[in-house]
């Protein structure tokens, strides 16, 4: 059976309590495996079988709801037994959103900017009710606020009119609002009547609705209240301030969210428009989705490079910094790789595509992004749970309130007295209840957090590795490429014997590596081609990973490699011991180089050390980690370096297989730990750790295989990583401690609970312009971290 994991965006959210509404209503379509609906990303991923549910179904059953759900992207990710994810295109779901099906192309990236197209155009549609409703509602609410003031401030003088008077002619104006820039909070009731869900809309609309009706009864009918003695006070000022302040609410929420998305439409808009290939002999220009693979794109002075590829002809160097955040242009030449989006400088050349629309690096990228950024940390588990039990509660607490001031507060007020004060309670609970800030405070600090990281390079692979990376208190580095350079050279050359030349030992060893890919293998070689010296072809090669190559030259045994490979083998390296000493002393890597069992020579190779390094460990100390170093390397050159650079642990002489175990040893310790490496053969590793982050150096960059991918193998953004988890943390959970606090503090204030020993009651309209702050606050908060370092 195979399963789709699919991103789709959801339409018509009001707020949190719809994300849960939704996720409920289509996990419980057959076919469906999970679904986790985002509100702040108004994503959703859904796990389902396609033989067995359309999309158009899923879609069917959430549009009577008042939602809807579209297509994303034209390719899905398959998920087949072995977990590995493959491409296929889509066939058989049908996509509702006819605007999606002929003008976009299958592999463009434009869907997130036709995402903010519509984002736009909400915006647009609340602004023009804002525009006739927020004036009414301002000038209702300072003449409220004055008519409150008047009563504890003796010395304002009196209102030219008063409430009670002005209440009849706001009859006319408050249907008006009620029905035309109210009707979603009504359409929440009617489908809280109907389907028995229930959202934010629905605790606004019950709220406004019960003012408004009620006081429209007391204004056309007031003879029946006066005949059974009920209160004649009317409240319409409620229903317009509150729904136009909570118009206003949604409308700054709505165009900070635009904001937080700001980074990944910056990422997309590095894609070149359009690319100048050759076709049947021409040069053509064609629209970027038009390109296929092995086509011969041109490229010229200054031209963005469309897609990624590999030169046939021609040299230049490319501007790849948006990319490797590198500031070096790199030389290219026939057989090297392009990337889109990076900048040719002077030279021309000809590339075949290898990779075009959503293969690219750069849309893998962004699809990573935009992945990491729907995706829910763990936090906000705790606020999804409660506010989705937040709506009927807040329903079920308000009706009690009622119940309260009429049966117990009848005991000592009089009965309409008690009444109107229930009344008040029961609106100003449901109208402060609502768990919008809840439901903002982590996906927007998680949008504005991973999207920052983007921007400098640091893509974070989802919600979780983000939360995660706060928490840990070791990090250990890989040591060649890591913490090194990567790029080994030999320092010295010692015989061991009087008759043989160093010549001769670089000669034999440089030999024996020629079929190894391990970069000291690689700084044999070089300094063999420095020296001018010709290589002999072995006849046999063995690689023995993590101690050194094997290998028969005109039958002769040559062994090339570490002590421990010395002593499998028989080689005697007592006579080597000064040297040994000498060599690792100085934090340079002794290789063995033996000839039939004798030991001929040693060639010592050094690695130089990142310039950042040492302030990288000095740094992660001051923010109270514990460093470690692991490495295959000898014990003493590992030490040497350690201390070069402060390192706390030494894990040495661990053979590739065994890093994981040594990860998994510190975890069982208790330890958090954070694995840095290359990605490529430190793989198990940075899966064994909590956060396995990956060093990209240049262009090769393994961004699937850590959770945290660094690109070009800078050490300063890995401690800018750790920053932004940990700024991005400590935003969450502000965001999160005001919106419980507000809420907590906020219920029993709208209830009444001050009315007993203050003689003050909350008048609803200040539930209104509270709740509709809470929100914009949350916003603002999170979009606070783009401007942290
Ligand atoms: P690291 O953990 O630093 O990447 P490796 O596990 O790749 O190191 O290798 C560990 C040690 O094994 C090296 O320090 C070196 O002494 C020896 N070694 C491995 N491969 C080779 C080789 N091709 N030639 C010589 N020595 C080798
Ligand atoms: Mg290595």
């Amino acid at each position: 059976m195979s399963e789709v994991n699919k991103v789709l965006a959801i339409k018509g959210m009001r707020c949190a309590s719809c994300a849960s509404v939704i996720e409920k209503k289509v996990g419980k379509v057959e076919g469906v495996k999970s679904c986790s609906v985002n509100y702040g990303t108004e994503k959703a991923q859904i796990v389902y079988d396609p033989n067995l549910v359309s999309i158009d179904k899923m879609n069917f059953e959430i549009s009577k709801l008042g939602y809807s759900m579209s297509d994303l992207s034209g390719a899905d990710k398959v998920l087949d037994n072995t977990g590995h994810h493959s491409l296929v295109l889509v066939d058989s779901s049908p996509i509702t959103d006819p605007s999606l099906t002929s003008s976009t192309p299958r592999h463009s990236m434009s869907t997130s900017s036709s995402g903010k197209d519509e984002k736009l155009i909400e915006l647009k549609n609340l602004r023009s009710k804002l525009i006739v409703v927020l004036p009414v509602s301002m000038i209702l609410f300072v003449y409220v606020t004055y008519d409150i003031l008047r009563m504890v401030l003796a010395f304002i003088p009196i209102t030219p009119i008063g409430m009670d008077t002005l209440n009849k002619f706001l009859f006319l104006i408050s249907s008006f609002v009620m029905f035309w820039a109210g009707k979603p909070f009504i359409d929440g009731v009617i489908r809280f009547i109907k389907y028995r869900v229930s959202n934010m809309d629905t605790l606004i609309g019950i709220g406004t609705l019960t003012s408004y009706v009620y006081s429209s009864f007391v204004t056309l009918f007031p003879s029946v209240m006066t005949k059974y003695s009920l209160p004649t006070d009317t409240y319409f000022d409620v229903s317009i301030v509150i729904i136009g302040f909570v118009l206003l609410g949604k409308y700054l929420e709505a165009r900070s969210k635009i904001k937080t998305g700001e980074d990944i439409e910056k990422l997309i808009g590095l894609q070149a428009k359009t690319a100048l290939v050759l076709r049947s002999g021409e040069e053509v220009e064609i629209p970027i989705d038009q390109v296929v693979i092995k086509d011969i794109v041109i490229i010229k002075p200054g031209q963005k490079i469309p897609v990624d590829g590999k030169i046939t002809e021609g040299y230049s160097t490319v501007d790849e910094s948006m990319i490797s955040g590198e500031s070096m242009p790199v030389e290219k030449k026939a057989g090297d790789i392009v990337i889109g989006a990076t900048i040719n400088k002077q030279g021309t050349f000809m590339f075949e595509a290898t990779k075009v629309g959503s293969d690219t690096m750069l849309s893998q990228i962004i699809q990573m992004v935009e992945r990491a950024q729907g995706s829910k940390a763990p936090i906000q588990n705790l606020a999804d749970r409660i506010s989705s039990v937040f709506v009927p509660t807040v329903l079920i607490l308000s009706i009690l309130s009622f119940l309260a001031w009429v049966g117990i507060g009848s005991l000592y007020l009089p009965f309409s007295k008690a009444l109107s004060l229930g009344l008040v309670s029961f609106v100003g609970v449901l109208v402060i209840a609502c768990p919008c800030a809840l439901g903002l405070a982590t996906p927007t600090a998680i949008i504005v957090g991973t999207g920052k990281g983007a921007q400098k390079g640091i893509f974070i692979k989802d919600a979780k590795a983000l939360e995660t990376l706060h928490k840990v208190d070791t990090m250990i580095f890989d040591k060649t490429g890591t913490l090194t350079k990567g790029t080994p050279v030999v320092t010295d050359v010692i015989t061991l014997k009087n008759d043989i030349t160093e010549e001769c030992i670089l000669t034999q060893a440089g030999s024996a590596e020629k079929g190894s890919e391990h970069p000291l293998g690689d700084a044999i070689i070089k300094k063999v081609s420095e020296k001018n010296l010709t290589l002999d072809k072995p006849e046999e090669f063995e690689a023995i990973e993590g101690k050194g190559v094997r290998t028969r030259i005109s039958n002769e045994e040559i062994i090339v490699g570490n002590l421990r490979l010395m002593e499998e083998s028989n080689v005697d390296t007592s006579t080597s011991q000064a040297h040994i000493e000498r060599l690792s002393g100085e934090g340079k890597t002794p290789i063995f180089v033996a000839k039939n069992f004798t030991l001929i020579g040693i060639i010592a190779i050094a690695d130089t050390i990142k310039d950042e390094a040492r302030d990288a460990v000095k740094a992660l100390h001051k923010m109270g980690l514990k460093v470690a170093m692991i490495t295959g390397d000898n014990k003493r050159t590992a030490n040497a370096i350690a201390s070069q650079l402060g390192i706390d642990i030494v894990l040495s002489e661990v053979l590739p297989g065994d890093k994981a175990n040594e990860v998994q040893r510190l975890q069982e310790k208790g330890a958090i730990v954070a694995m840095v490496g290359d990605g490529v053969n430190d793989a198990p590793a940075l899966a064994q750790s909590d956060v396995g982050i990956a060093m990209g150096t240049g262009t090769d960059v393994a961004i699937e295989s850590a959770d945290v991918t660094l690109l070009a193998g800078n050490l300063n953004r890995l401690i800018e990583s750790v920053k932004l988890s940990k700024s991005t943390m400590a935003v969450i959970k502000e965001n999160l401690v005001f919106a419980f606090a507000y809420n907590v503090l906020g219920i029993p204030i709208a209830a009444g609970i001050l009315y007993p020993f203050f003689g003050m009651m909350l008048n609803p309209i200040f539930a209104g312009v509270a709740m509709a702050m809470s929100s914009v606050s949350v916003v603002s908060n999170s979009l606070r971290l783009k401007a942290a370092s």
